[in-house]
């Protein structure tokens, strides 16, 4: 037998992407590079987050803009209810319409961090589905929300979550996107309590690669992402050799997707955190390579 299968692609696989809007020159230049290199995989769709409370508007939108219109690619902008009365995110919905893009990401967005506990903008959309049923309204959309595998922190309940999910592709969503986890079984489970409680709309796995062990335990504290005790034991020592982690980092995130795919996950959602390695990795190790004629013109500079 040999060592090692190279996987053939799993039939009808796709991948889609998220960013976020870049700071600063060197961020923006760094951006573009992954994308030009990632766009070459394909992606289904892509999308670029939007800054707590609106912070990077423009940004987002200029950023989405960008990538349809010089990568050809289906870009996606995430829009927030947070901080913001429904006119004024309303306003911002009319103006990806005029700018040609039809497909947002549709969040209620988390206070600035020390800011306390979420309250409702006084003439805001109060939750995520608010929001989806208003974009749905304008009938000009895609619509795609988030999903909590590990429940979202601030749910009543698991059941209530479940529910609030249901209730936002029912509005009009017709894919929801997952927040990341590092255990498959973790999705699968969840994926299971979907289709019981009557979900029939695509959910989409969010697989975070990890660029720093210690940073990602701290981030995922906070937002309800387990960290499984064979992750401590695989980075344990790992942080002292860049190389080392590296691997590490790709063996892990190939490994969850395989694992997804190999279960009928058909679509993938890779955070890249605006770094191109670790998803290209995971995609070659899927057997997915770059379409031949982007990786030429790149090769001709
Ligand atoms: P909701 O679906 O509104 O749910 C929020 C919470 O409220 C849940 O606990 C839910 O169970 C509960 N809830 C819903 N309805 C009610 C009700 N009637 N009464 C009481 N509780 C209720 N953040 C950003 O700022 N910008 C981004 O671009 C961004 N992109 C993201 C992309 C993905 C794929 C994911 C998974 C998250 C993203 N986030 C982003 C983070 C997101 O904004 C936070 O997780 C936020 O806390 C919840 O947003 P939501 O849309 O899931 O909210």
């Amino acid at each position: 037998r040999a060592l090692w299968d190279a996987p053939a692609p799993v039939p009808g696989l796709k991948i889609s992407l998220e960013f976020f809007p870049p700071r600063g020159a060197q961020a923006e230049a760094r951006l573009w590079e992954t994308v030009a290199r990632l766009a070459a995989y394909a992606p289904d769709f892509v999308s670029v987050t939007y800054g707590a409370g609106g912070s990077t508007r423009d940004k987002t939108r200029d950023t989405v803009l960008r990538m349809r219109r010089d990568y050809g690619l289906a870009a996606a902008a995430h829009l927030t209810c947070v901080d913001a009365s429904r006119a004024d995110v309303m306003a911002v919905a009319e103006g990806y319409i005029a700018d040609g893009i039809d497909h947002v990401v549709a969040l209620r967005g988390d206070p600035p961090q020390g800011a306390g506990p979420y309250v409702p903008h006084p003439d805001g959309f109060p939750f995520a589905v608010d929001l989806v049923r208003a974009l749905a309204d304008l009938g000009r959309f895609e619509i795609s929300v988030a999903a909590y595998p590990e429940v979202h922190p601030q749910a009543q309940s698991a059941g209530a979550d479940l529910d609030n999910l249901k209730a936002k592709l029912d509005a009009g969503a017709t894919r929801a996107i997952t927040q990341y986890f590092f255990d498959p079984a973790v999705f699968l489970r969840f994926r299971d309590r979907a289709a019981a409680a009557g979900i029939t709309r695509p959910i989409l796995p969010g697989l975070m690669p990890v660029l720093g062990f210690q940073q990602i335990k701290r981030f995922s504290a906070a937002c309800g992402a387990g960290i499984p005790d064979w992750m401590e034991r695989l980075y344990d020592g790992a942080d002292a050799d860049e190389a080392t982690h590296q691997a590490v980092s790709a063996m892990l995130l190939a490994e969850q997707a395989r694992v997804l795919a190999a279960e009928g996950c058909a679509d993938l959602h890779f955070y890249t955190l605006n770094k191109a390695e670790l998803t290209i990795s995971a995609c070659h190790l899927l057997g997915i390579r770059p379409r031949a004629e982007v990786a030429a013109a790149r090769a001709a500079g």
